[in-house]
């Protein structure tokens, strides 16, 4: 249930819904927009609360009460009807601007992802990605560098004052990663890891939260709603591919997620071309098209030495294709309405 306030409504007034809610022993949470005051009354309701309409319907300042039918609250739009935009230092995602992410799927050494960050950001990228922790199929792979690699990665964004995104895999390793990361990434193997989704709902650390190759958008968005929940209002939606029958790729990108995603949410929604496709001959397309149907932003996984990857070098764009696609996908931006600054 949300409860829209009316404009002229008075501090007092929304104090004592918050109050009242908090009283009949639900929590309420309250939209800070401009433009409307909105509060979610969230909680697990039963026949005998069936009336609580009404109830707050009479109560002054109230201009009207929604039952929100979808099982996401904080994350919906009838909730919170205007865009969000995630701020992470200087960028912002869920603009007009289209952010692209880019760097390594792990980082190897200083040199390499030192060398990857100044060419992610002399080609346009906003952010650096890099994986410290690796979510590998096979425990023989190679499993990332650690906390070794967080500080890697850390100077990496200090050098080019580009903000960082790394995986946490799990709630144990949240302050080492807090320490050195702007984003927290939540992996696709992990977006159902409830323990894990609360425990970065009580940072403010902005999430890039990736769905799974088996979920379906709608538990995508209860997983985010699983960190709003928490307290984390900055969440971000990343499409990286599902597994369908189609196996000519490593995922089957589900394009038609974003549009659905952008309707139901007023999250930022992001896509991943790399893991999406599994393969950097296909990566610029799938890129473009994501811009073309209304993402947000891009992560893109590049590499100087492909072949010898740690990790995902099939699908690692270099840095010189990275920088010819960059200049493609800024005129594909502009085509939409949207810019992305080079
Ligand atoms: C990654 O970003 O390197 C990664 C492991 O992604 P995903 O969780 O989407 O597989
Ligand atoms: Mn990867």
């Amino acid at each position: 249930m949300i409860i829209i306030m009316d404009p002229r409504a008075t501090g007092e007034e929304i104090e004592a819904i918050q109050q009242e809610i908090t009283n009949i022993g639900f929590i309420p949470f309250i939209n800070p927009g401009v433009e409307r005051k909105v509060i979610a009354v969230l909680g697990e309701f039963d026949v005998s609360k069936a009336d609580l309409s009404d109830h707050f319907q009479a109560m002054p300042g109230v201009a009207r009460v929604e039952l929100i039918s979808d099982l996401w609250k904080l994350a919906s739009r009838a909730y919170h009807p205007e865009n969000s935009i995630v701020q992470i230092g200087n960028v912002k995602i869920g603009g007009n601007e289209i952010i692209v992410a880019a760097g390594p799927c792990s980082i190897e050494s200083e040199e390499q992802m030192l060398g990857l960050a100044h060419e992610a950001k002399a080609s346009g990228a906003k952010m650096l990605r890099g994986g410290a922790f690796k979510p590998r199929s096979s425990p023989y792979a190679f499993q990332g560098m650690g906390e070794e690699g967080l500080k890697i990665l850390a100077k990496a964004g200090k050098e080019t004052g580009l903000p960082v995104v790394t995986e946490i895999m799990d709630a144990h390793e949240l302050d080492v990663v807090c320490k050195y990361a702007d984003v927290l990434q939540i992996g696709a193997r992990n977006m159902q890891n409830y323990s894990l989704l609360k425990k970065v709902g009580t940072t403010r650390h902005p999430v890039v939260l990736k769905r799974g190759p088996g979920s379906k958008i709608k538990d995508l968005l209860m997983s985010a709603e699983y960190i709003m929940a928490g307290g984390n209002q900055s969440v971000i939606l990343c499409e990286r591919g599902i597994t369908t029958f189609e196996d000519a790729t490593r995922n089957t990108t589900d394009i038609n997620a974003v549009p659905v995603l952008k309707n139901w949410t007023h999250l930022p929604v992001i896509l991943d071309p790399s893991h999406a496709t599994g393969n950097w001959h296909y990566v610029g397309s799938i890129a473009k098209a994501g811009i073309a149907a209304g993402a947000d932003g891009l992560l893109i996984e590049t590499h100087s030495d492909p072949a010898h990857a740690m990790s995902d070098g099939p699908q690692s764009l270099k840095p010189k294709k990275f920088s010819e696609l960059m200049g493609q996908l800024a005129r594909i931006a502009e085509a939409v309405d949207r810019s992305i600054n080079l």
